[in-house]
């Protein structure tokens, strides 16, 4: 395989992360009792859908694949602190706004987020999709650039541990895996911890046959922003996906609720870079700012011709 046609599967992982983070955005609502006949009858709500925080740290992540072909934990920074800036009000959690919001961000920054910890959210496995996408034929190379990509705002093990798991998990979906073998995936590179805890989880809960409704309350919606509480539901979903197209795969996702935005993001992201064809009526609803619409115009083009 060539840096080409991993750039163009990142790419298309780009084009699901989008879609799905604009599409599970518009479902935040003040009460969740507001939202859940919304998506148990499928309306799609009316207006631009805008990209968040998850679409335009991707696009750091491909914009340093598509440069580079690899990922250099500090220009990423640099490079997403540059998105940040251009638009901070595009739903950043609390520590990038922290860590971004400052004068230029630099070598060790994300390591002394809170208290020294770092981050264990899921703002490393948010993005790594496309990364997952990239280094899809190259399973060692994955799980470094992964880890890099993930350390350049979340370095707590648990934050890098959901970064790798999910990159792997869409690696091997594009390789042709599915069912519990993404699963298995996504566990084999994880020392143990929450991450990895959460995904025995899953690999426990396939054989059943268990919704992703139901998966989500053992394995977590993202409602606590976490690594661990988003990754295990977004790798089960994919495991679970079959034959489903994307919108209705999404919907599964949405209907989680939780951290929805970053969860169909993850989910549209790893369909995407597998082939799944993403709805087509859904693209035109997104708003892209334009560094984005940029990177994303091969396939928005087609899409609209
Ligand atoms: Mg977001």
């Amino acid at each position: 395989m060539s840096p080409a046609d991993g750039l163009a599967r990142a790419r298309r992982a780009l084009l699901g992360c989008a879609v799905g983070d604009a599409f599970g955005e518009t479902f935040f609502r003040r009460l969740d009792e507001l939202v859940r006949p919304l998506i148990a009858q499928r309306v799609l709500q009316e207006g631009d859908w805008p990209v968040t925080d998850d679409s335009m740290l991707s696009l750091a992540v491909f914009e340093q694949l598509a440069e580079r072909g690899d990922i250099d934990p500090d220009d990423l920074a640099r490079r997403m602190q540059w998105h940040y800036q251009a638009d901070p009000g595009r739903g950043y959690g609390g520590g990038m706004h922290d860590l971004f919001g400052r004068g230029a961000v630099g070598a060790g920054d994300a390591a002394a987020l809170f208290g020294g910890t770092g981050s264990y959210g899921n703002g490393g496995a948010m993005r790594v999709a496309v990364a997952g996408a990239y280094f899809a034929d190259d399973p060692a190379a994955l799980v470094d650039q992964a880890a890099r990509s993930a350390r350049a705002t979340h370095t707590h093990p648990e934050g890098v541990a959901g970064a790798v798991a999910f990159a792997a998990a869409t690696g091997a979906l594009v390789q042709g895996a599915r069912g519990a073998n993404v699963i298995a995936a996504a566990r084999g590179p994880v020392e143990h911890g929450p991450v990895a805890d959460g995904l025995e989880a899953a690999a426990a809960l396939y054989p059943r046959g268990v919704s992703a409704g139901k998966a989500a309350a053992t394995l977590g919606n993202g409602a606590r922003v976490s690594a661990a509480d988003t990754v295990p539901l977004c790798v089960y979903i994919l495991a679970t996906a079959g034959d489903a197209p994307f919108d209705e795969v999404l919907w599964r996702t949405v209907a989680c609720l939780g951290d929805r935005d970053t969860t169909c993001a993850m989910v549209g992201a790893g369909l995407a870079a597998a082939g799944w064809s993403v709805t087509p009526a859904w693209i035109p609803r997104v708003e892209m700012p334009e560094p984005l619409r940029r990177a994303l115009a091969p396939l928005v083009d087609e899409a609209a011709a």
